[in-house]
């Protein structure tokens, strides 16, 4: 009996465990580790700020779908990999063995990154935990003016500060710092939709570049920024507790696989999701490719154990991009071509719903 062992039940995960609820995998024991028992949506993060869709509404519960295929499901945070041994500790100390591992535990952020950032603000990493302390937020909001500020001016930043625009009314102020071009990585036309409406919304867009954060100011050099929630919305840094797992990581430290989604290094450890570099074909960390990638992860596995031909995971060259504005709107853009509005945030609502409906919400 081989045992198959699933960190993180990160996107490409939950279409291994789809795979394994349709077909067993015979000869194998599957166990699931996962820090969370539900897995929230990013992509509903924005509704869900903006207080158009709820906690239920936006996550996906966990131990129903590994119960249904028939996969051990533990809760728990992996806090160390031993590659040599085939071991992995999770933070309470248990050691599991393995003898196929597939990692899905997605990006993290660095919380020394900014000085006092990791007293004083939000980040939106685990989303699981920003999502909760979120609700704390808005609860908050109901009884005073808040004053925001979300620090980097990424598709994740740009939507949750008119997401927060949204759910604070008017009331107090919205600021994003931006230490380049908004959306940088995006093209010039979405970039200019984006700073009409964050402009229209009253979002303040300050360039700059955060130094620090303190109890009640987001600092910028020599410039201080009166703040009541600093949201730290940069930074997707690879796991720091695979650094001595003696798995071959690129610089940063993110998990070097091939065409196969096998490591660079261990063949029987597969990496799937924004904690991977493709040595062949590198290609942008979201959802949508961590999303893809499952299918063939699952296929991988199953003939991984089973001895067969594995498949190769070829990246899509272009994504559908859908940045919510945060009042039911829209910015839609692919490969160059770009539109907004009500259309476009139904698309994308749709979209998004349909994703967790799919794996059956929390509700
Ligand atoms: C606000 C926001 C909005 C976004 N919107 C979009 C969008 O609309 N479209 C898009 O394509 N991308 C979007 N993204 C990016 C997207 O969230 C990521 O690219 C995606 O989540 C990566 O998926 P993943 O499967 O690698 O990991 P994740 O989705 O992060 O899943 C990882 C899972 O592993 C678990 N885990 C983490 N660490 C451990 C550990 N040590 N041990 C055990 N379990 C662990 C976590 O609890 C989590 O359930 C957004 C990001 C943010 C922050």
């Amino acid at each position: 009996m081989k045992r198959v062992l699933l960190v993180g039940a990160g996107h490409a995960q939950l279409a291994v465990l789809t795979a394994l609820a349709r077909r067993r995998l015979p000869g194998a024991e599957v166990v699931l580790v996962s820090a969370s028992e539900r897995q929230v949506y990013s992509g509903m993060v924005p509704g869900l700020i903006a207080g158009r869709c709820s906690l239920d509404d936006c996550s996906i519960a966990i131990a129903p779908l590994a119960a249904a295929a028939a996969v051990r499901f533990v809760r728990g945070r992996a806090v160390a990999l031993d590659a040599a041994a085939q071991a992995v500790t999770l933070a309470d100390g248990q050691c599991i063995e393995y003898d196929v591992l597939a990692l899905n535990t997605g990006p993290t952020q660095d919380r020394e990154r900014l000085p006092g950032a990791r007293d004083s603000a939000l980040f939106v990493r685990p989303i699981e935990d920003f999502a909760a302390l979120w609700q704390r937020t808005r609860a908050l909001a109901e009884e005073r003016a808040l004053d925001v500020v979300v620090i980097g001016s990424g598709a994740a930043g740009v939507e949750i500060a008119l997401a927060v625009r949204h759910a604070l009314d008017s009331r107090g102020e919205v600021t994003l710092v931006s230490d380049g071009p908004v959306l940088a990585s995006y093209p010039l036309r979405v970039q200019q939709r984006a700073l009409k409406v964050l402009k229209r919304r009253a979002v303040l867009v300050l360039p700059g570049r955060c130094t620090a954060i303190e109890p009640s100011h987001v600092v910028l050099g020599t410039l201080r920024v009166a703040c009541d929630v600093p949201i730290v919305a940069i930074g997707s840094d690879p796991p720091a507790w695979l650094a001595g797992s003696g798995l071959a990581l690129d610089a940063a430290g993110f998990v070097r696989v091939g065409a196969t989604l096998q490591s660079a290094s261990h063949a029987n450890v597969f990496a799937a999701g924004d904690l991977i570099v493709r040595d062949d074909l590198p290609h942008p960390r979201s959802g949508v490719y961590a999303v893809r990638a499952g299918p063939v992860l699952a296929t991988n596995l199953r003939r991984f154990v089973a001895g067969g031909v594995l498949q190769a995971y070829v990246p899509q060259r272009h994504s559908l991009n859908l940045l919510a504005t945060g009042d039911g709107r829209a910015i839609a853009s692919w490969n160059g071509w770009s539109a907004q509005g009500w259309l476009m945030g139904w698309w994308k609502d749709h979209i998004d719903r349909a994703f967790v409906a799919r794996y059956g919400s929390k509700k």
